[in-house]
């Protein structure tokens, strides 16, 4: 397992990728697998608990979430070319952060309840319904596979004030 750099939007590549469109991946196999340990390292070294695929520069259609609480044991999830199949009508509204965004958290109203089908760590189907940070986050991460940042969903004004935010930060690191 390896940590890999994660593509932030100060710099210009590295937004260029991220605003590119994931692809399917043709099967879950050991390479596959090998990549999701390093993307799961990753997200837990930042830390996140969200990370997709194009975040570490590969774009394809793959996450990692871990939502277990500080204190408890790891819970990592994957999502191999997962899909929203249902959204609700009714909102939620969360404060988000980014790990390619770092330093900028703000809200964002996304649908409160989503039914997803995905391939998991073995390569089997699975359907269920999220809610709650659960439906929050993993619509955070099918966002980034179509090229999306949770930034995209503010003003124009605040998308510019986070990104020289994240600039600034930079230059002060
Ligand atoms: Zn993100």
């Amino acid at each position: 397992m390896a940590i890999r750099r994660i593509l932030t939007v100060d710099n210009a590549a590295d937004l260029a990728v991220l605003k590119q469109v994931s692809k399917d991946v043709p099967a879950v196999d050991d390479g596959l697998r090998a990549l999701m340990d390093d993307m799961l390292e990753t997200m837990y070294d930042a830390p996140g608990i969200g990370l997709a695929a194009v975040q570490v520069g590969e774009p394809l259609n793959v996450i990692v979430m871990d939502l277990a609480r500080e204190g408890d044991p790891p819970a990592p999830l994957y999502f191999v070319n997962p899909k929203i199949t249902w959204a609700s009508e009714e909102l939620y509204v969360y404060e988000e952060g980014c790990l390619s965004v770092p330093e900028v958290y703000d809200e964002v109203e996304r649908p409160a309840k989503v039914k997803l089908t995905y391939l998991n760590y073995q390569g089997e189907t699975v359907e269920e319904e999220a809610e709650g940070l659960s439906a929050v986050c993993f619509q955070h991460e099918m966002d980034h596979l179509a090229g999306v940042l949770f930034i995209d969903h503010l003003s124009r004004l605040k998308r510019d004030r986070a990104i020289s935010k994240v600039k600034k930060a930079r230059r002060a690191a």
